[in-house]
């Protein structure tokens, strides 16, 4: 049985948040015997421009003023994404980091430009052999992982798993875990808008009366779901395991490194950080959760999520969590522990 700690905080007061996080970062290393090297990334998501629910830069201020304390050189890392948009090229994605707030330490953009430099992770997965994880990963033995717990199309839920599994993959390991998914558009539900079209980066879908998606060169990004306003567009599963690639990947990510995850669930939204809008959140602010393990951590937050909602949100994110386990990422089972 893992241990994850909680201090709730209903509140959307970023220095509060990242007070909690530092209290919470603080408890795990006591508790694990946990002792800092050198240098020490922080895996963050900058939120994609016109998002206005992503983690504040302030919830990130407390830990780094403590690691420099500590004489530890703390940075920001990440992956550029998949689909066009204000992250997809390194100095875009910069660009995109600076305009919310991300400037107090270095940022590390861990795949290069054009998402093609990566390091081969050999695990010992059903559906991955061999995870392709950002280069810049590799010179780094120890992780801070922040997570804003919240929905996301495909996975159910993004929390430590997504961020490990889609945070840390090059644009080769992002593709290999969505390799497979085939949306379908429903014809009756289709107004022919078109923005569907606009969005797909692949040239994939055409208008022939209605959206239809051409499956030889769908990539299985999703982005095209997120934005049609009819909800016309759905996943077709049959065959992706994407849920279980997804985990398999986090286990890549994940392997021979020393990390402490922390995860803030407050603005829940439907939709990840990658979504360029604003979105209204749908579940209560509940508060700060932090583990070394990953699996236990993304458990607790969705059942404590789904406890105080009293509906079971993002529930298919549980087949992700039940394959981390059977693959020895973690474990489901946890002991709850509240801090004041
Ligand atoms: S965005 Fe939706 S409604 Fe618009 S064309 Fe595409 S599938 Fe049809
Ligand atoms: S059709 Fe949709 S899921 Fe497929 S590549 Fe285009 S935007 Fe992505």
């Amino acid at each position: 049985m893992s241990k994850v700690y909680f201090i709730k905080n209903e509140s959307l007061n970023d220095d509060q948040l990242g007070s909690d996080a530092l209290k919470l970062l603080k408890t795990v290393v006591a508790a694990s015997g946990h002792t800092f090297e050198k240098e020490v990334p922080l895996k963050v998501h900058f939120g994609e421009k016109g998002n206005t629910t992503f983690l504040s830069a302030k919830c990130y201020d407390p830990t780094i003023q403590y690691l420099k304390e500590m004489g530890v050189s703390p940075s920001y890392i990440e992956t550029n994404v998949l689909y066009r948009g204000s992250r997809t090229t390194t100095d875009k994605h910069l660009e995109t980091a600076k305009a919310h707030g991300f400037s107090q330490i270095p940022i590390i953009i861990a795949d290069g430009d054009l998402g093609t430099e990566y390091v081969e992770v050999e695990i010992p997965g059903e559906y991955i052999k061999k995870c392709k994880i950002g280069k810049g990963y590799g010179r780094f033995n120890q992780f801070i992982v922040m997570s804003h717990f919240k929905g996301h199309i495909q996975a159910g839920f993004g929390g430590a798993l997504k961020q490990l599994a889609m945070g840390f993959a090059a644009r080769g390991g992002k593709l290999e875990q969505h390799a497979g998914i085939a949306p379908v558009v429903s014809a009756k539900k289709c107004v022919s808008c078109g923005l569907c079209i606009e969005k797909c980066d692949f040239d994939a879908i055409e208008m022939i009366n209605t959206a239809v998606i051409d499956p030889d060169k769908c990539v299985g990004c999703a982005g095209c779901i997120a934005v049609c306003p009819e909800g016309a567009i759905r996943n077709s599963w049959s065959g992706s395991n994407f849920l279980e690639k997804l985990s398999e990947y986090a286990l890549g990510a994940a392997k021979d490194k020393d990390i402490i995850y922390i995860s803030f669930i407050s603005n829940v939204t439907e939709e990840c950080d990658c979504t360029g809008i604003h979105m209204k959140p749908i579940a209560d602010n509940i508060g700060v959760l932090a583990s070394k393990d990953p699996v236990a951590l993304d458990t607790a937050c969705l059942d404590l999520l789904q406890q105080r909602s009293r509906k079971k949100l993002f529930e298919n994110g549980r087949v992700s969590l039940k394959h981390a386990e059977k693959i020895g990422l973690g474990t489901m089972a946890y002991e709850l522990v509240a801090l004041d």
